[in-house]
């Protein structure tokens, strides 16, 4: 299932683009994502396009634009394993795969 919804900034990794809600056409892509050194229920987003890093709590939602993300995939119906890169935004989770051989 692609998201459609709003996300929690915890959900986030490197390399990520997102938007704020009340700013949903600027796409922002995020360089790092750290915890905060001292306020330890806040992250740190370092994103290009913006001059100053945010300051984020984990929980605030923000409008995925690409999540891509490395997926193990094994056939539903013979031992064969892949490796497929899918954007978590576009594609959701896969939940079942079928290789070329069985398909
Ligand atoms: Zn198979």
């Amino acid at each position: 299932m692609p998201i459609t919804a709003p996300v929690p900034v915890a959900r986030l990794r490197t390399k990520d683009a997102f938007a704020l809600p009340e700013a949903p056409d600027d796409h922002l892509v995020i360089r790092a994502i750290q915890a905060h050194p001292t306020a330890g229920t806040r992250l740190i987003i370092n994103a290009h396009g913006k001059g100053a890093p945010l300051t984020m709590h984990p929980e605030e939602p923000v409008l995925p634009i690409r999540m891509l993300r490395t997926f193990e995939l094994t056939c539903a119906l013979c031992p064969s394993r892949a490796r497929r890169v899918l954007d978590l935004v576009l594609h959701g989770t896969p939940h079942a795969w079928v290789c070329q051989a069985c398909s």
